[in-house]
Parts: C-alpha cells; structure tokens; sequence
C-alpha cells in the first residue's frame, strides 16, 4: 500500500480588539477583501444581536461593507461552515457565547483562517467576554486604538453617554464615544442616573 502523505494544514485564529471606533471592522473588512482578491473561500458571519446597520452586511462605521451571515450562536457558526471554506471572518465577537474561542479552535484545527473582530472592554473598562479567553489563544493578535474625543490621545477605551447599566446597549453614535484611559469615565452612567 502506497503511503500518501497528508496534505498540511494551515488554521491559526487571528484577533483584531480594541474599542469602538478603533477601525476593528475596517480592519477584518480589509484582511477579507485581500481574501477574496487571492480567490480564497472565505466566509463572514456577525452574532444576531447587532444588526444596527444591515441584516446581511458588516458595516464599518467609516460605511466600509462586506456581506455577512447572521447565526445565533458559536455552534451554529461551526455548523455552517463548508467544508472547503479557507477564510472564516467574525465580527463583534464580544457578543458570542462562552463558546466562541473553542468553535475558533474547531475551525482552526481544521485548517482554516480564523478572523475575529471584537470590543476588549465593556462600558466599565471590564474584559468583555469570551474575548479575553480568545485572546489567550490567538496566533495573532492586533490592537486598535480609536481618537480620544475629548483630547485627541490615543482612545483605549468606549465612553457610554447614555443612562443604563446594561452590559450590552447596542447603539454608536451618540449613545458611545471614544476616549483615552484620562478621559474615560466609568461612572458617568451611573453619576448621570443618580443625579436624574
Ligand atoms: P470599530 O469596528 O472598532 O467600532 P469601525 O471600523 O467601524 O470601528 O470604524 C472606524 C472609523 O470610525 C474610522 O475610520 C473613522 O472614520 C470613524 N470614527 C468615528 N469616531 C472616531 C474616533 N473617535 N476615532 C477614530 N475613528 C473614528
Ligand atoms: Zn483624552
């Protein structure tokens, strides 16, 4: 019987993080795009809570735009993925179940690119799961800084404007704001909540 050699596999999980208007979307749009120039398979999927702009579209706050799959959860993720897929883009990944970094692992076993785009921090400067658990074992990891608002340093960190002590608010504009670790105020919120 002839011995025929495996054919290598190539998976590794890549992570892109930082705070709202970082350029985190951008950023996967365009790792995706030199994808499908390089005419590889790539699918992109986004969680089925955040459809602020387009049920079938990443959109990038700049309105950079990728066609995306919707799923409800990390499984259901996995489960959709062809077998030939060679790219498999993820965004707001802080949204996602428990689960995520273990599908990413699936994924990546199975020889293919993992993207994943996430916020690394919630309204309070909390580490927004699962991405803290992503982050420990991603190949690579890339940070984005956004434009402090209030001073123009580099902005760490997603100022809520708005009253709610609801960890996920999904809004932009008006309802978030960049801001460096200075200008960042946690209990804005909440000073705002108790004075009203
Ligand atoms: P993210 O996915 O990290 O929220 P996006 O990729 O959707 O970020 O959007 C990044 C774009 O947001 C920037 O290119 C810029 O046009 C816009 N933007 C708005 N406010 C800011 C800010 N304070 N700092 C940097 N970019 C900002
Ligand atoms: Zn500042």
């Amino acid at each position: 019987m002839d011995v025929v050699p495996k054919a290598p596999l190539h998976g590794w999980i890549e992570v892109i993080t930082g705070s709202m208007f970082s350029g985190k979307s951008e950023e996967l749009i365009r790792r995706l795009r030199r994808a499908q120039i390089a005419r590889q398979k790539v699918q992109i999927f986004k969680p089925l809570i955040d459809n602020r702009f387009s049920e079938d579209h990443i959109v990038s706050h700049s309105d950079m735009r990728i066609g995306s799959e919707t799923v409800k959860s990390s499984e259901e993720l996995v489960q959709q993925v062809h077998t030939d897929t060679e790219v498999v883009g993820i965004d707001e990944g802080q949204f996602f179940d428990p689960d995520l970094p273990a599908a990413c692992n699936t994924l990546a076993d199975r020889g293919k690119r993992v993207i994943v785009a996430g916020l690394d921090q919630d309204y309070l400067g909390r580490p927004f799961e699962p991405m803290p658990q992503l982050l420990a074992i991603a190949e690579y990891i890339t940070k984005t800084l956004a434009i402090c608002v209030v001073c123009g340093d580099p902005a760490n960190h997603t100022q809520r404007l708005v009253v709610s002590s609801d960890r996920v608010l999904v809004g932009a504009t008006g309802v978030y704001e960049a801001r460096c670790r200075h200008c960042f105020d946690p209990h804005l919120s909440g000073l705002r909540m108790a004075e009203g």
